[in-house]
């Protein structure tokens, strides 16, 4: 049995998901005729108390529409150094917007209401691109699934309101924030200009992302969807597995977070573990004692036992539980690791 633990992507959908799937009412997605499309945004649009929804094939492309939504060629967005849309989209921020990103440090991804103050560029001070978007990644990914305290989110909104700033949200995996925090979609809706969020992560779906807005907003995107390529025909037969994924797997994730904790708890006793991230949600990163092993014998000796992990690169290591990480492997893992 392979136990993958490399990503929450690797998930494949659940006989339930596929009933779904199988039976969507279908049109075409591109003249806005899929019932089944048009359900899910109007779902997640309610959802986030937001006006408008719009599906994307993939989150990489409902963030560059987020991105080129808000900017113009020239002008500079503010983000964390670890961000998805700077690291892990093909450059795609520069490529498709033309646009420059002011990297923030911080602990596990994240940055402060007053680092993001002083990395405004002022506006009239020609020599500087133009400051116009501000991005947040909750939970984060490189960051280890850690979730945003949604007192800070309030206060960068703040300086985005007085700052004439847009506030895009990638929440690739908002889900399991919402689950963590037992926060709500309303309290985010409220705070960014557009959301992105994904099915295809710890919601067990093939294909999918929304990126939700105004309508005004969302009605541009359609145009900038079909630029990046990126309208589907009868998409209604994923639309109709991330609708089931909201109505069933959302508060199961819950399950994956314990897990990850429980990884966390018995890699902190291995004593040819270094450092172990703080685990709030599905994704656990640490570091091991290379004194005592080196990364490649690690990993080497959880493949062995047919266990599949990630190596982040500088040391690090990832796991990352999901849908199709069964309590049955969950107990070989542990084991696996116990006997190290
Ligand atoms: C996975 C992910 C995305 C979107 O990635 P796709 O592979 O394009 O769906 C965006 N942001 C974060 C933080 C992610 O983890």
């Amino acid at each position: 049995m392979k136990i993958n633990l490399i990503s929450d992507t690797v998930t494949k959908p659940s006989p339930g998901m596929l009933d779904a799937m199988m039976s969507a009412k279908v049109g075409d997605d591109v003249f806005k005729e899929d019932p089944t499309v048009n359900a899910l945004e109007d779902q997640v649009a309610r959802m986030f108390g937001m006006e408008a929804a719009l599906f994307f094939p993939s989150g990489t492309m409902a963030n560059q529409t987020g991105i080129k939504l808000h900017t113009q060629p020239g002008e500079q967005l503010i983000c964390h150094e670890y961000a998805h849309i700077y690291n892990y989209e093909g450059g795609g921020v520069s490529f498709n917007s033309g646009v420059s990103c002011k990297l923030l440090e911080g602990g596990s991804g994240m940055m402060t209401a007053e680092q993001v103050a002083a990395a405004i560029n002022p506006p009239d001070f020609y020599h500087s691109p133009l400051t116009s978007l501000v991005c947040i990644e909750n939970t984060t990914n490189k960051g280890g699934g850690a979730c945003w305290d949604i007192k800070e989110l309030k206060k960068i909104k703040n300086i985005c309101d007085e700052n004439g700033l847009a506030y895009h949200l990638d929440g690739a995996r908002l889900w399991n924030a919402l689950v963590a925090k037992k926060e709500t979609p309303k309290q985010y809706g409220e705070l960014f200009d557009t959301i992105s969020v994904c099915f295809s992560k710890g919601l067990g779906c093939p294909v999918g992302s929304v990126l939700i807005g105004s309508q005004e907003l969302i009605g541009k995107a359609l145009r900038i969807r079909k630029v990046f390529g990126g309208g589907m025909r009868q998409a209604g037969f994923l639309g109709a597995a991330a609708i089931y994924a909201l109505d069933n797997n959302i508060e199961r994730l819950a399950e994956d977070h314990k897990r990850a904790k429980e990884i966390g708890q018995l890699l902190n006793e291995l004593s040819c573990i270094g450092k172990v991230a703080p685990i709030e949600t599905n994704i656990v990163i640490f570091e091991i004692d290379e004194q005592k092993l080196s990364v490649a014998d690690f990993t080497k000796k959880l493949e062995k036992h047919n266990v599949h992990i990630i190596d982040m690169g500088q040391g690090k290591l990832r796991m990352v539980t999901h849908y199709d990480y069964t309590q049955e492997m969950h107990e070989i893992v542990l084991n696996v690791l116990d006997k190290l």
